[in-house]
This record gives structure tokens, sequence and C-alpha cells, in this order.
């Protein structure tokens, strides 16, 4: 598979500038939250990002060093969205560097691969609890953590998939996560509105990244997308997915919480043909 561009200095602007956003869910070059980074920086703000297990630790490091060491907090941290310890551990690090943030992007799935194929009739409890945890009630954990380092104007971006709300046959068990997380984007919108901070989500088109691989007939819903989304022909990019959710994290959607946002070409507004 080619790696993705790192597009780090192309249409650069100011969007961002002066902004400090926390990213989770970098696994690797191809993972969302990547190229959420990248954006971040091509838009002139300053990123910290987490990471899960020690494995992750040195390659994500490495990919670091590709960012310019102004757009970078010198902060790279555990962060297993299971593990409560480590998440407080995480706030009170930032706070005891003096640093507060302006956004947080969620970007953190999980589903036993067994449970993104066959049936979901079929879920196992510990499947359909362990999705739900890490996939949709991480957020409310994350808010909680991280919002009392928020000032007004602060936004939250979680990634999400049109399977919430459609039947996709093999998402499954993930489904049913993305639609708790949307309810909880909502629910969140409302209790930190009154803190001036938004809450919003992005429904993905399917990318081709670990996560998404790991569903069957993966293949399929990105050709379905190429052949029917309105914007026809092409397969969308992590980067399209990422500049639009830098958009969310900027002061030009100050408006706007409690959403999905769909960055899919258009697929999900087509009927049946
Ligand atoms: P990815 O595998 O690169 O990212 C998933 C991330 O979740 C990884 O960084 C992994 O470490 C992290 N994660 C899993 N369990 C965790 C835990 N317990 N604690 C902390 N982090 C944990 O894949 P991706 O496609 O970039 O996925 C990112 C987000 O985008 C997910 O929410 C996914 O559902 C969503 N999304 C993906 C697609 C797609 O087609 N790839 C489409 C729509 C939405």
């Amino acid at each position: 598979m080619t790696p993705p561009s790192s597009g780090i200095l192309s249409s650069a602007s100011s969007l961002l500038s002066g902004r400090h956003i926390l990213v989770t869910g970098v696994a690797n070059r191809w993972s969302i939250a990547w190229a959420v980074v990248q954006s971040v920086v091509k838009n002139g703000g300053r990123v910290t990002l987490t990471y899960q297990g020690e494995s992750q630790k040195d390659s994500i490091a490495k990919l670091m060093e590709e960012l310019p060491e102004e757009n970078r907090s010198s902060l790279l941290l555990p962060l297993d969205v299971r593990n409560d310890g480590e998440v407080a551990k995480v706030a009170e690090r930032l706070r005891s560097e003096g640093l507060t943030l302006d956004g947080l992007v969620h970007s953190i799935a999980f589903a036993k691969r067994e449970e993104l194929d066959g049936a979901f009739l079929d879920t196992s409890r510990e499947g359909f609890l362990m999705a739900q945890e890490i996939s949709a009630y991480s957020l409310v954990v994350l808010c909680r953590a991280f919002a009392p380092l928020m000032a007004s104007g602060a936004s939250i971006v979680a990634m999400t998939y049109l399977g919430s709300e459609r039947i996709v046959p093999h998402y499954n068990v993930m489904g049913a996560a993305k639609a708790a997380l949307e309810a909880s984007v909502r629910y969140l919108a409302y209790d930190l509105g009154s803190s001036g901070i938004r809450v919003n989500a992005v429904s993905a088109g399917p990318i081709k990244t670990a996560s998404g691989r790991a569903i069957k007939g993966f293949i399929d819903m990105q050709k379905a997308v190429a052949a029917r989304a309105p914007l026809k022909g092409q397969d969308l990019t992590s980067e399209e997915v990422a500049d639009a959710t830098a958009a969310l994290l900027s002061p030009l959607m100050r408006a706007v919480t409690g959403e999905v946002l769909f960055v899919d070409l258009g697929y999900r507004q087509m009927g049946m043909v």
C-alpha cells in the first residue's frame, strides 16, 4: 500500500493558528488521525499526540519528527481509553506543563475481528460491550477528562461511520457502537455547550486503514462509494476527511455543535439505484 502523501506544506493557512489540539488514535501513517494531525499543522495549529500501548510508542515518536517543532508539543503520552488512570495522567501532565486545549480529536474504535463478519445476531455479550466501551463510551471519558482544560471556543470532534444509521453488511457491532457514539456527541454537545465547547462528529466514507480493512467486504464498500456517490469515480482520501475535521476544529464552525458532518463524496444522500 502506498503511504498517503505528507501534504504538510500544501495549501497552508492560519485557520488554526495559536490553537492546541490533542489528537488520539494515531496508530500509523495510514490512520485518519495522522491525516488530521497533518491538516491541523498545515493550518497553523499545534498538536499533542497520545498512543495506545508501548508497541505504538516508537513508531509514533518517529512520525512526530516529521512535524515542524513549532507545531507540536514535546509530549507523547500513553492513553488507553479503558484505563482511567492513564486518561487522568494525560490531563494531569497537560495541566502541569501549563498547557490548555483548544480541541480534541477522538479517532478511536475497536471491535473483535470475528464480530465484523457473519451475522449481527451472533454478536457476543463481551464483544458488544467491548465495542461500546472503546468506541463510544470513551468519548464521554475523554470529554470529562479534557473539557476542564478547554476554554470557550474549543472544539471536540469524533470519527464515525454511516453504519450507525444504515445497514452496512458486516459492520455489525460497530454500527451499534457508532450509533451510541453519535448520540453521545449530541448529549455532550448539550452538556458542554454552556461552557462554549462544541462537540461534533465527522462521518467518513470508507478509507483504507488498519481498522477499515478489518471489516469484511471493505473493498466492496469503497467500490460502492466510487460508483454511486455524486462525486463519482474517485476514492475518498484521508486528507479530505482531515480537512473537514480541521474546519470543525476551527472558529469558522463556531455555531455548529451536536452535528454529524458527512465527508463521503455525498454517498449518504443517494437513494436506491
Ligand atoms: P486506525 O486503526 O488507524 O485507528 C484506530 C485507532 O483506535 C488506533 O490508533 C488504535 O490504537 C485506537 N484504539 C483502539 N483501541 C483503543 C483503546 N483501547 N485506547 C486508545 N486507543 C485505541 O483506523 P482509522 O480508520 O484511522 O480509525 C479511526 C476512526 O475513524 C475510528 O473511530 C473509525 O471507526 C473511524 N472511521 C474509519 C473509517 C474508515 O473507513 N477507515 C470510516 C469512518 C470512520
